[in-house]
């Protein structure tokens, strides 16, 4: 039987889904305010760090177009700023990289036009979404966190904070030496932030991101309003003060007369309220949409969840339709409950660790250190956050999983990039 999808959105959410069904057979048009060319100009958009889940993802889709090994990155480096310092490392199974979305999104828009799919280029408002509804068999509302989200209700029970917990400075840098294999860095400075530095391919090669989430109130949330436009150079000077107080072992790598934004547009400010919800609109007739990515669920950007589950979420969804008969409500509700474990997990996992560590989460902080097999699979499961969640959501979970992980055996390790 053929079906026609409608996709509104080319970010991860849109181009994966809209690729898995090109793929496999079903026709997909998107639709989305953006030209692949438009990319080039503008502000970095995220720093995104894909998983070799999501890796494998895009194997399977073809688009996998950085399979250099050199530009991968294979464990987290974990350091806490505390009196006492904490450091160590947990290893991924495989390997993860990050690309610049200006780079990646329309990359992937060049693939799905070249293998013959339709992109239709312009911005959609919600008095459009009844017409485009009666155009498709199913309309997939994948437009990340813009307006048009509001046309599926908030889900209040998942979506517990009003306001940004974390006020960003996200930044693409020069002069930050990288380790060969190079790693991700998630370093703590409690009661002011966290700090993530992701290795990333930007339009110069490898760049790094400064993943800055700074506690409000705290001694780094200036940096979330400190224009760069007005003195890059006074920019510059504080962000080096603010590492060297609160981050010291990423300062330790920055070569400072090297030290700037990568280019001037490499610099993004802002924050991102957490927020769930309901994926399905019935209209008349029982055609529906269903949300998609952020539109369903938005989270900080701390635990790098939010593009990972979006294309889990898009093959979930994918699947699906290709093995449908009818596109119905109910159709949307098997969706939603397939794909709803690792969704909401990575809601929900990464809006604790927003909060300062309870006891429980102290001690698995402390037993990570000791203990390399724990460390390593805490890393390994940020491609698995349903997993993750399943040993962090309660102090007995907790406990169980340090207890279950003192009994066994320390693996035998490869070499980090086998
Ligand atoms: C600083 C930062 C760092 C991050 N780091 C990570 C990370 O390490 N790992 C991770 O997994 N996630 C991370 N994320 C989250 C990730 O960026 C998002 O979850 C993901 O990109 C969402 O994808 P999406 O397709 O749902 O939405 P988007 O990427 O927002 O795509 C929306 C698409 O819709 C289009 N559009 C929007 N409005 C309209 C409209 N009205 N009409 C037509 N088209 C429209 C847009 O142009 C775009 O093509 C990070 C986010 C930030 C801000």
């Amino acid at each position: 039987m053929a079906r026609h999808i409608g996709v509104i959105g080319a970010g991860i959410a849109g181009l994966h889904l809209a690729l898995y069904l090109q793929k496999h057979g079903v026709a997909a048009t998107i639709i989305t305010d953006r030209t692949p060319e438009d990319y080039r100009t503008i502000r970095l958009l995220n720093t995104v760090a894909h998983h070799h889940v999501t890796v494998a993802r895009e194997d399977h889709l073809g688009v996998n177009h950085w399979s250099d090994p050199r530009v991968h990155y294979y464990y987290h480096d974990h350091f806490f700023n505390f009196p006492e310092p904490i450091h160590f490392r947990g290893d991924f199974s495989k390997a993860s990289r990050a690309v610049d979305y200006r780079i990646y999104l329309p990359a992937l828009m060049q693939d799905f036009l070249q293998r013959g799919g339709k992109i239709e280029y312009r911005r959609i408002e919600e008095g459009d979404i009844a017409s485009l509804v009666g155009r498709f068999d199913l309309l997939v509302v994948s437009i990340g966190k813009g307006p048009l989200g509001q046309l599926f209700t908030y889900r209040p029970e998942h979506s517990p904070y009003s306001q940004p917990q974390r006020r960003l400075c996200v930044g693409l840098y020069t002069g930050v030496r990288q380790p060969d294999p190079m790693n991700v860095t998630l370093s703590v400075s409690p009661g002011h932030g966290e700090m993530i530095v992701i290795p990333t391919i930007s339009f110069d090669g490898i760049a790094s991101a400064l993943l800055m989430e700074n506690v409000p109130g705290g001694d780094m949330e200036e940096l979330a309003t400190l224009s760069y436009d007005d003195n890059p150079k006074h920019f510059r000077q504080v962000i080096l003060d603010k590492l060297e107080k609160h981050h010291p072992s990423t300062y330790d790598r920055i070569d400072t007369a090297r030290f700037d934004l990568a280019q001037p547009l490499d610099l993004l400010q802002g924050g991102v309220v957490p927020t769930v919800r309901n994926t399905v609109v019935e209209f008349d007739g029982g055609k529906c949409a269903i949300a998609l990515g952020d539109v369903h669920s938005i989270v900080d950007p701390m635990m790098g969840q939010g593009a990972n589950v979006a294309s889990y979420a898009a093959f979930v969804l994918g699947e699906e339709i290709v093995n449908a008969d009818v596109l119905d409500v109910r159709f949307c509700e098997k969706v939603d409950l397939k794909r709803q474990d690792r969704v909401l997990a990575a809601a929900r996992w990464t809006n604790l660790m927003l909060q300062p560590p309870s006891e429980a989460l102290g001690m698995l902080i402390g037993a990570m250190s000791q203990n390399r097999a724990l460390a390593d699979e805490f890393t390994e499961n940020f491609n698995y956050p349903d997993q993750q969640w399943d040993r962090v959501s309660s102090p007995q979970r907790i406990h169980a999983w340090i207890g279950r992980m003192s009994a066994a055996p320390e693996p035998v390790r490869a070499t980090a990039r086998g």
